[in-house]
């Protein structure tokens, strides 16, 4: 039988289309959801990222306020900016596009918004409570990787899930995510030995170290649900060699078209989901 896609590029055009909907009834009671980017020097990639992530909103009828500010700004400066969008009620989220310039305390930076504003889920306390089970936004590329799994029935519980990476804002969410909804985890990193034998004990591979296909598609266990956060442009590929996957696994997300999608489209979702508070 051939494995089920996991079609991250359907599902988020599908999501934008009820977000668009939701977001007119928001306006229509007088709150436009509106979501603040921080860009902070001239990093092309950050620029290209921040602007995807504009475009996304306003393409979904919300508001988005791009505060730039340039290489030379120090902590002190971002920080005071943080808390000015904290204080604005007008805001809904807040996005602080990571990497910033060396010199700042980028995680100083990161946990000074607010919890209610975390929308892209980077602060230290949003973290906590998320693997405490306490209200918090997920980080996005996780949480999208969530939204795919439930919204293909994709059974979690039970089951042994292993989360290759441990970076703050995929891996480690990734693992407490699905520790949260009853998978076993085993998380890996650089230094884990005989990482070939623990993919093989898979029931549900998370790649997410940043190196094309370090994942050979020949560890992976028959009938595995195969998740690739990874994405590498110039090779085409992400971080698990998908070749076979089709008659391989249970389920799988396609390079590209799985994961990425539902990244931006989750920070515009949380973002929504910040502005709807108001009213609830
Ligand atoms: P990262 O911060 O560089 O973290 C990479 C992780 O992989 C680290 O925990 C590292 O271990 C581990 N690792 C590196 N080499 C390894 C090896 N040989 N064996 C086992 N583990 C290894 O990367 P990231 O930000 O989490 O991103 C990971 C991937 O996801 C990248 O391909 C990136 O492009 C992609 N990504 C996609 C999206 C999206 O929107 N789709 C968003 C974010 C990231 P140590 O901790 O020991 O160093």
């Amino acid at each position: 039988m051939s494995a089920i896609i996991l079609n991250g590029k359907s599902l988020a055009s599908d999501f934008e289309s009820e977000i668009k909907k939701e977001t007119e009834q928001l306006i229509s009671r007088g709150i436009t959801p509106t979501l603040a980017t921080i860009l902070v020097g001239l990093d092309p990639a950050s620029a290209t990222y921040v602007k995807m992530k504009q475009s996304t909103c306003q393409r979904l009828g919300m508001k988005s306020i791009a505060v730039e500010l340039d290489e030379k700004t120090t902590t002190n400066e971002l920080l005071n900016k943080i808390h000015e969008l904290n204080n604005d009620d007008s805001v809904h989220g807040i996005l602080l596009q990571h990497p910033v310039p060396s010199h700042i305390d980028e995680r100083k930076c990161f946990d000074a918004i607010e919890l209610d504003k975390d929308v892209d889920g980077v602060t230290c306390l949003g973290f906590g409570s998320m693997t405490m089970q306490e209200p918090a936004y997920g980080s996005c590329t996780p949480a999208g990787i969530m939204r795919i799994l439930e919204h293909y029935d994709i059974p979690i519980e039970g089951k042994h899930a292993v989360v290759v990476g441990r970076s703050p804002i995929l891996g480690k969410p990734m693992a407490m995510m699905l520790l949260n909804k009853n998978a076993t985890v085993t998380i890996c990193h650089s230094r884990t030995k005989n990482l070939q034998a623990i993919v093989k004990e898979a029931d549900i591979l998370v790649g997410a170290v940043g190196v094309p296909k370090l994942i050979k598609s020949d560890w992976i266990k028959s009938g595995a649900i195969v998740i690739d956060a990874g994405y590498h442009p110039q090779e085409k590929c992400g971080d698990i060699d998908l070749e076979g996957i089709e008659s391989l696994a249970y389920a799988f997300t396609p390079v590209p078209g799985g994961v990425g999608p539902m990244t931006i489209n989750t920070l515009i979702y949380q973002t929504l989901l910040s502005a709807k508070k108001l009213v609830e």
